[in-house]
């Protein structure tokens, strides 16, 4: 059989623990055989990142603002209990946050469907793609407890010395304050990237705030939306035959829950958190949730919603059986090889992509599964498969598509 060839490479970056483990064995058994895999590694394990000073991380972002594409596995976020583990220089930061600052993008999730795994709504046939701004809001507040009366006010010096100055409340007793902003220059990125992934995936896009009630600090947010769509979405929407449409957040709760799905729902920060886990978890679990960072000029990096899966990892190196679902990242891999496919122009990496994506969901709905979806499936003959076992149930399935 000859491998499919590839021109650019992906941006690789591998990560830790169990997820580490998933890594590898899906390269060998699902990738390798079949494509002539074409990549630059950067290994983003906690201790190379300690080895490199965190530069690795850096290093693996600027990459992918080079060639456009990057797919990442889990990672672990170093708290002090992982410092004594690894025996750390530092408590390095989330790679993901660093990563995103370098790209400055947006974070879609989107979960992953398939037969015998049905969303709780009843009405959702489609999956429903959160995007969350991630920068400002109540994530960057300062907040102060009001001991007794006295007057609040919100002052902004401009660099020119000259005051703006509100009074927010006169106080008459204790109670307490909280100050928030957000950036043009951030808004605008947001908007951009869902602008750009709702024309990349051709789903209709909402957006929704509370600008009735918050009518400069949302409504700033809505007028930001709205006129960068005029100015530069509305004809590509039009072309694609998909819609862009905003409402106000409570409309919007009470039309996802009544809708077929199929569509890309952007949140502000905070909506965004609460959400994100309100439509991941009616769809069944975080092991069948896909993650994009999207920037607003267009570069891509996919990876798995979940972690490193820690408790899983400490079972296998005492040999103990595992059954960790490798999903997720197996749908990184395929979103960024189809990607990777359309930039330059190898059908046969997208077609390839495709059937990939297509053996991972026959074996589940052939009942072969990981131990987690034997928990929530709603097929009766369902078997639970070891790690190593279901990936290469996904090969025998595979194997029959390719020919
Ligand atoms: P986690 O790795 O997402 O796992 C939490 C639990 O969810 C697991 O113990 C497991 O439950 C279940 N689970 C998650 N993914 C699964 C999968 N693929 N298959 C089967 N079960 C799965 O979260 P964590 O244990 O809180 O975090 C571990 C490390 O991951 C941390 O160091 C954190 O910093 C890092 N992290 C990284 C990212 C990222 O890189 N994007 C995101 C989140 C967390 P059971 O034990 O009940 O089976
Ligand atoms: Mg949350």
């Amino acid at each position: 059989m000859t491998k499919i060839q590839m021109t650019t490479p992906l941006v690789e970056m591998d990560g830790d623990e169990m997820t580490r483990i998933l890594w590898k064995l899906i390269k060998e058994n699902l990738l390798e055989p079949y494509i002539d895999l074409k990549t630059e590694y950067y290994d983003l394990g906690l201790e190379n990142r300690d080895k490199t000073d965190d530069q690795v991380t850096i290093d693996s972002a600027n990459a992918t603002i080079k060639y456009g594409v990057a797919v990442k596995c889990a990672t672990i976020t170093p708290n002090q209990a992982r410092v004594e583990e690894y025996n750390l220089k530092k408590m390095y930061k989330s790679p993901n946050g660093t990563i995103r600052s370098i790209l400055d993008g947006t974070v879609f999730r989107a979960p992953i469907m398939v037969k015998g795994i049905e969303p709780c709504v009843r009405n959702w046939e489609k999956p429903i793609t959160l995007a969350r701004h991630a920068y400002g809001d109540v994530y960057k507040n300062v907040e102060i407890k009001v001991p007794g009366a006295g007057k609040a006010e919100l002052v902004f010096t401009a660099a020119d010395g000259s005051e703006v100055r509100e009074t927010i409340h006169e106080f008459d007793g204790a109670g307490i304050l909280q100050g928030v902003h957000n950036t043009d220059k951030s808004i605008e990125s947001f908007a951009k990237s869902c602008f750009e992934y709702a024309l990349d995936s051709k789903m209709d896009l909402w957006f929704a705030t509370k600008d009735t009630v918050s009518k400069t600090y949302d409504g700033h947010f809505r007028e930001i939306f709205d006129s960068i769509y005029e100015k530069e979405y509305k004809a590509k929407f039009e072309e694609t035959g998909i819609e862009y449409f905003y409402t106000l957040i409570d409309d919007a709760v009470a039309r996802v829950m009544k809708s077929k799905g199929g569509f890309i729902w952007a949140c502000k920060n905070y909506d965004g958190d609460v959400m994100s886990d309100m439509v991941s978890s009616a769809f069944g679990s975080l092991a069948m949730m896909t993650s994009v960072l999207v920037s607003p000029a267009g570069i891509y990096e996919y990876e798995a919603a979940h972690g490193t899966v820690q408790k899983h990892y400490y079972k296998y190196l005492k040999g103990e059986a595992t059954s960790t679902n490798p999903v997720a990242t197996i749908f990184a891999w395929t979103g960024a090889l189809r990607k990777r496919g359309e930039l330059d122009g190898i059908s046969e990496l997208c077609a390839f992509a495709d059937k990939l994506e297509k053996a991972t969901l026959t074996t589940i709905e052939s009942g072969r599964m990981t131990g987690d979806l034997v928990l929530i499936t709603s097929l009766e003959n369902a078997q639970k498969l070891g790690t190593e076992e279901f990936i290469l149930a996904i090969r025998d399935e595979l194997d029959t598509m390719v020919g």
